[in-house]
């Protein structure tokens, strides 16, 4: 779906509105297992760990590190094209075990200086009036 920020968003459902609706508060959120204290990603309806259905969603820390990342030269969508080269990455937030890798860029740092085991910190941008994105900087 395109939209005035010319982009294709994230679709959303169900299980991953409150992730996006902590985003738009400028916060990460995630489920949190109330039997194991176990995160789950990406949002599901029960445990990875112990399928327990019980889970509660908990403001995560606004950093984490590079586990892995690919530096995009081609875009597919030409809307992505003034960015190229960009950094898609996924990043283990701090706190959760290694349990919630989210996908997102990495910018405000030129592609030859993202690596694996960086520290980064969530940044929002709030690309149009119903969802924000958070992307990570060098932190
Ligand atoms: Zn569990």
């Amino acid at each position: 779906m395109m939209n005035a920020y010319a982009k294709p968003l994230p679709r959303t459902d169900v299980d991953s509105q409150p992730f996006w609706d902590g985003c738009k508060q400028h916060e990460l959120r995630a489920q949190q297992c109330n039997d194991c204290q176990r995160f789950r990603w990406p949002p599901q309806a029960f445990c990875p760990g112990c399928y327990s259905w019980n889970f509660a969603w908990t403001r995560l820390a606004e950093t984490g590190k590079v586990v892995t990342f690919v530096v995009v030269h081609y875009a597919a969508v030409a809307a992505f094209q003034p960015d190229l080269p960009y950094v898609v990455a996924h990043i283990a937030i701090d706190g959760t075990d290694g349990h919630v890798q989210l996908i997102s860029n990495v910018i405000d740092c030129p592609w030859e200086e993202v690596k694996v085991g960086m520290a980064v910190r969530a940044v929002f941008e709030d690309v149009t009036p119903e969802m924000t994105l958070a992307k990570f900087r060098p932190a």
